[in-house]
Protein backbone atom coordinates (compact mmCIF):
# COMPACT_ATOMS: atom_id res chain seq x y z
CA UNK A 1 0.00 0.00 0.00
CA UNK A 2 1.47 3.78 -0.63
CA UNK A 3 1.62 5.86 2.48
CA UNK A 4 0.03 8.43 2.65
CA UNK A 5 1.90 10.74 4.13
CA UNK A 6 -0.67 13.01 5.14
CA UNK A 7 -2.35 10.27 7.43
CA UNK A 8 -3.09 11.12 11.52
CA UNK A 9 -1.17 7.96 13.18
CA UNK A 10 -3.08 7.04 16.06
CA UNK A 11 -0.68 4.85 19.15
CA UNK A 12 -2.09 1.92 20.30
CA UNK A 13 -0.75 0.60 23.44
CA UNK A 14 -0.43 -3.20 24.07
CA UNK A 15 -1.30 -4.47 27.63
CA UNK A 16 2.22 -5.11 28.00
CA UNK A 17 3.27 -1.57 27.42
CA UNK A 18 4.26 -1.87 24.03
CA UNK A 19 2.34 0.00 21.39
CA UNK A 20 2.14 0.48 17.55
CA UNK A 21 0.81 2.79 15.18
CA UNK A 22 -2.40 2.89 12.72
CA UNK A 23 -2.47 5.22 10.10
CA UNK A 24 1.30 4.48 9.20
CA UNK A 25 1.26 2.51 6.18
CA UNK A 26 0.37 -1.39 7.57
CA UNK A 27 -3.61 -2.79 7.25
CA UNK A 28 -3.80 -2.85 10.93
CA UNK A 29 -7.25 -5.83 11.31
CA UNK A 30 -9.31 -5.75 14.30
CA UNK A 31 -10.80 -9.17 14.54
CA UNK A 32 -13.02 -11.32 17.13
CA UNK A 33 -17.11 -11.97 17.49
CA UNK A 34 -19.99 -9.92 17.04
CA UNK A 35 -20.97 -10.45 21.01
CA UNK A 36 -18.93 -11.57 23.82
CA UNK A 37 -21.21 -15.18 24.55
CA UNK A 38 -19.06 -16.71 27.42
CA UNK A 39 -15.02 -17.29 28.42
CA UNK A 40 -15.23 -20.50 26.11
CA UNK A 41 -15.93 -19.26 23.00
CA UNK A 42 -14.60 -15.52 23.42
CA UNK A 43 -10.98 -17.12 24.37
CA UNK A 44 -11.39 -19.32 21.75
CA UNK A 45 -11.86 -16.81 18.70
CA UNK A 46 -9.43 -14.70 20.75
CA UNK A 47 -6.37 -17.11 20.56
CA UNK A 48 -6.61 -17.34 16.73
CA UNK A 49 -7.50 -13.81 16.58
CA UNK A 50 -4.07 -13.47 17.98
CA UNK A 51 -1.86 -16.64 16.23
CA UNK A 52 -3.29 -15.50 12.81
CA UNK A 53 -1.34 -12.33 13.26
CA UNK A 54 -3.90 -9.53 13.73
CA UNK A 55 -3.31 -6.59 16.13
CA UNK A 56 -6.51 -5.93 17.53
CA UNK A 57 -9.45 -7.73 19.87
CA UNK A 58 -13.07 -6.83 19.11
CA UNK A 59 -16.03 -8.02 21.23
CA UNK A 60 -19.46 -6.34 22.00
CA UNK A 61 -20.48 -6.04 25.35
CA UNK A 62 -23.63 -3.76 25.02
CA UNK A 63 -25.61 -4.67 21.85
CA UNK A 64 -27.84 -1.77 20.22
CA UNK A 65 -30.36 -4.74 18.09
CA UNK A 66 -32.81 -3.48 15.86
CA UNK A 67 -35.02 -5.69 17.75
CA UNK A 68 -35.24 -5.46 21.59
CA UNK A 69 -36.03 -9.13 22.16
CA UNK A 70 -32.53 -10.13 20.21
CA UNK A 71 -29.83 -10.81 22.52
CA UNK A 72 -28.87 -7.56 23.92
CA UNK A 73 -25.24 -8.74 24.92
CA UNK A 74 -23.40 -9.55 28.27
CA UNK A 75 -22.86 -6.12 29.45
CA UNK A 76 -21.47 -5.42 32.59
CA UNK A 77 -21.38 -9.18 33.49
CA UNK A 78 -18.69 -9.79 30.40
CA UNK A 79 -16.54 -6.95 31.97
CA UNK A 80 -14.57 -9.38 33.70
CA UNK A 81 -14.35 -12.67 31.50
CA UNK A 82 -13.35 -9.81 28.82
CA UNK A 83 -10.33 -8.34 30.62
CA UNK A 84 -9.14 -12.10 31.27
CA UNK A 85 -9.05 -12.75 27.89
CA UNK A 86 -7.30 -9.55 26.47
CA UNK A 87 -4.62 -9.81 29.76
CA UNK A 88 -4.35 -13.63 28.47
CA UNK A 89 -4.25 -12.93 24.96
CA UNK A 90 -2.05 -9.72 25.00
CA UNK A 91 -4.10 -7.91 22.67
CA UNK A 92 -5.51 -4.42 22.82
CA UNK A 93 -9.03 -4.31 23.29
CA UNK A 94 -12.09 -2.32 21.77
CA UNK A 95 -15.64 -2.74 22.32
CA UNK A 96 -18.80 -0.64 21.44
CA UNK A 97 -20.07 2.03 23.84
CA UNK A 98 -23.41 3.36 23.76
CA UNK A 99 -23.76 5.58 26.12
CA UNK A 100 -21.80 8.47 27.94
CA UNK A 101 -21.94 6.59 31.05
CA UNK A 102 -20.34 3.99 30.08
CA UNK A 103 -16.73 5.77 29.64
CA UNK A 104 -16.09 5.65 32.90
CA UNK A 105 -16.70 1.68 34.07
CA UNK A 106 -15.09 0.80 30.37
CA UNK A 107 -12.05 2.69 31.23
CA UNK A 108 -9.81 -0.09 31.99
CA UNK A 109 -10.97 -2.86 29.90
CA UNK A 110 -11.74 -0.77 26.58
CA UNK A 111 -8.57 0.15 24.67
CA UNK A 112 -10.59 1.84 22.14
CA UNK A 113 -14.00 3.21 21.98
CA UNK A 114 -15.98 2.11 19.00
CA UNK A 115 -19.24 4.11 18.12
CA UNK A 116 -21.68 2.14 16.36
CA UNK A 117 -23.36 3.15 12.77
CA UNK A 118 -26.53 3.74 15.33
CA UNK A 119 -24.85 6.29 17.44
CA UNK A 120 -22.88 8.51 14.77
CA UNK A 121 -25.47 10.87 15.60
CA UNK A 122 -25.78 10.88 19.37
CA UNK A 123 -23.61 14.05 20.06
CA UNK A 124 -23.94 13.63 23.43
CA UNK A 125 -21.95 10.60 23.36
CA UNK A 126 -19.26 11.82 20.89
CA UNK A 127 -18.76 14.89 22.96
CA UNK A 128 -17.91 12.94 26.19
CA UNK A 129 -15.58 10.59 24.06
CA UNK A 130 -13.94 13.87 22.88
CA UNK A 131 -13.24 14.63 26.73
CA UNK A 132 -11.26 11.10 26.48
CA UNK A 133 -7.93 10.59 25.94
CA UNK A 134 -8.87 7.36 24.19
CA UNK A 135 -9.04 6.11 20.04
CA UNK A 136 -12.23 6.21 18.62
CA UNK A 137 -13.16 3.89 16.08
CA UNK A 138 -16.24 5.57 14.49
CA UNK A 139 -18.30 4.05 12.22
CA UNK A 140 -20.44 5.73 9.45
CA UNK A 141 -24.24 5.85 10.22
CA UNK A 142 -25.66 3.44 7.06
CA UNK A 143 -27.52 6.83 5.99
CA UNK A 144 -24.91 9.37 6.48
CA UNK A 145 -23.52 11.17 4.07
CA UNK A 146 -19.77 11.56 4.25
CA UNK A 147 -20.16 15.24 5.13
CA UNK A 148 -22.36 14.21 8.31
CA UNK A 149 -19.87 11.11 9.16
CA UNK A 150 -16.93 14.33 8.58
CA UNK A 151 -19.29 16.01 11.41
CA UNK A 152 -19.43 13.21 14.10
CA UNK A 153 -15.93 13.41 13.80
CA UNK A 154 -15.48 16.49 14.63
CA UNK A 155 -17.79 16.70 17.39
CA UNK A 156 -15.32 14.00 19.11
CA UNK A 157 -12.32 16.62 17.82
CA UNK A 158 -14.06 19.50 18.99
CA UNK A 159 -13.65 18.47 23.04
CA UNK A 160 -9.87 17.80 21.77
CA UNK A 161 -9.24 14.23 21.35
CA UNK A 162 -8.07 13.85 17.63
CA UNK A 163 -7.19 9.98 17.69
CA UNK A 164 -10.11 9.46 15.73
CA UNK A 165 -10.79 6.22 12.79
CA UNK A 166 -13.57 6.11 10.76
CA UNK A 167 -14.84 2.78 9.55
CA UNK A 168 -16.84 2.29 6.73
CA UNK A 169 -19.33 -0.20 7.10
CA UNK A 170 -22.14 -0.31 4.46
CA UNK A 171 -24.80 2.41 3.45
CA UNK A 172 -28.20 1.34 3.13
CA UNK A 173 -28.73 1.92 -0.96
CA UNK A 174 -31.98 1.05 -3.14
CA UNK A 175 -30.26 -2.80 -3.80
CA UNK A 176 -31.02 -4.97 -0.74
CA UNK A 177 -29.02 -7.81 -2.19
CA UNK A 178 -26.66 -7.84 0.15
CA UNK A 179 -26.93 -6.35 3.79
CA UNK A 180 -25.39 -2.78 2.87
CA UNK A 181 -23.71 -1.47 0.04
CA UNK A 182 -20.15 -1.33 0.85
CA UNK A 183 -19.20 2.48 -0.26
CA UNK A 184 -15.42 1.58 -1.14
CA UNK A 185 -15.62 5.33 -3.08
CA UNK A 186 -16.25 7.16 0.23
CA UNK A 187 -12.81 5.73 1.83
CA UNK A 188 -10.76 6.67 -1.37
CA UNK A 189 -12.33 10.04 -1.32
CA UNK A 190 -11.44 10.37 3.19
CA UNK A 191 -7.49 8.97 1.88
CA UNK A 192 -7.36 11.58 -0.12
CA UNK A 193 -9.17 14.22 1.23
CA UNK A 194 -8.57 14.20 5.06
CA UNK A 195 -6.32 13.33 6.84
CA UNK A 196 -8.38 10.69 8.89
CA UNK A 197 -7.13 6.50 9.08
CA UNK A 198 -9.74 4.73 7.38
CA UNK A 199 -10.74 1.50 8.27
CA UNK A 200 -13.91 -0.78 6.58
CA UNK A 201 -15.92 -3.62 7.84
CA UNK A 202 -16.40 -5.53 5.54
CA UNK A 203 -18.65 -8.22 7.42
CA UNK A 204 -21.69 -5.43 8.28
CA UNK A 205 -20.62 -4.32 5.21
CA UNK A 206 -22.31 -7.30 3.32
CA UNK A 207 -23.94 -9.69 5.70
CA UNK A 208 -22.39 -12.89 3.77
CA UNK A 209 -19.60 -14.23 5.15
CA UNK A 210 -18.76 -15.89 1.89
CA UNK A 211 -17.78 -12.51 0.70
CA UNK A 212 -16.19 -10.75 3.85
CA UNK A 213 -12.45 -12.25 2.27
CA UNK A 214 -12.56 -10.71 -1.87
CA UNK A 215 -14.33 -7.10 0.54
CA UNK A 216 -11.35 -7.17 2.87
CA UNK A 217 -9.44 -7.38 0.02
CA UNK A 218 -10.92 -4.69 -1.74
CA UNK A 219 -10.62 -2.33 1.31
CA UNK A 220 -6.79 -2.91 1.46
CA UNK A 221 -6.42 -2.09 -2.51
CA UNK A 222 -7.92 0.96 -2.17
CA UNK A 223 -6.02 1.88 0.70
CA UNK A 224 -7.60 1.55 3.84
CA UNK A 225 -5.34 1.89 6.71
CA UNK A 226 -7.62 -1.22 8.39
CA UNK A 227 -9.93 -3.98 8.72
CA UNK A 228 -12.61 -5.59 10.95
CA UNK A 229 -13.89 -8.92 10.91
CA UNK A 230 -16.34 -10.63 12.77
CA UNK A 231 -15.24 -14.31 13.76
CA UNK A 232 -16.98 -17.17 15.74
CA UNK A 233 -15.69 -20.71 16.11
CA UNK A 234 -19.25 -21.68 15.30
CA UNK A 235 -20.82 -19.32 13.44
CA UNK A 236 -23.97 -20.96 13.06
CA UNK A 237 -24.77 -20.98 16.73
CA UNK A 238 -23.50 -17.12 17.14
CA UNK A 239 -26.01 -15.58 19.31
CA UNK A 240 -25.75 -12.02 16.88
CA UNK A 241 -24.45 -11.90 12.76
CA UNK A 242 -23.63 -15.75 12.26
CA UNK A 243 -24.29 -15.21 8.50
CA UNK A 244 -21.44 -13.06 8.33
CA UNK A 245 -18.94 -13.93 10.99
CA UNK A 246 -15.88 -15.87 9.75
CA UNK A 247 -15.19 -19.36 11.06
CA UNK A 248 -11.63 -19.25 12.56
CA UNK A 249 -10.13 -21.55 10.01
CA UNK A 250 -11.35 -18.61 7.45
CA UNK A 251 -9.88 -16.03 9.81
CA UNK A 252 -6.73 -17.80 9.23
CA UNK A 253 -7.35 -17.22 5.26
CA UNK A 254 -8.06 -13.54 5.33
CA UNK A 255 -4.90 -12.92 7.81
CA UNK A 256 -2.86 -14.90 5.33
CA UNK A 257 -4.34 -12.75 2.14
CA UNK A 258 -3.70 -9.64 4.08
CA UNK A 259 -0.52 -10.05 5.20
CA UNK A 260 0.80 -11.30 1.83
CA UNK A 261 0.13 -8.33 -0.06
C1 LIG B 1 -20.77 -4.25 15.37
O1 LIG B 1 -19.63 -3.89 15.05
O2 LIG B 1 -21.03 -5.33 15.93
C2 LIG B 1 -21.91 -3.38 15.00
C3 LIG B 1 -23.05 -3.40 15.69
O3 LIG B 1 -21.68 -2.64 13.91
P1 LIG B 1 -22.51 -1.42 13.28
O4 LIG B 1 -22.60 -0.39 14.35
O5 LIG B 1 -21.68 -1.03 12.11
O6 LIG B 1 -23.86 -1.97 12.88
MN1 LIG C 1 -22.07 -7.37 14.51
Amino acid sequence: MTLNSKTRQIEIQNPDGSKFLIGAGDCTVIAGPCSVESKEIFLETAQTVKSSGASILRGGLHKLRTSPDAFQGLGRDAYRLAQEVKEELGLPFITEITDPRQVEELSDLADLFQVGSRNMYNYALLSELGKTSKPILLKRAFSATVDEWIGAARYIEKEGNSQIILCERGIRTFDRTLRNTLDLGAVAYLKAETDYPVFVDPSHACGRRDLVIPLAKAAQAVGADGIMIEAHPNPDEALSDGPQSLTLSQLKDLMQAILLS
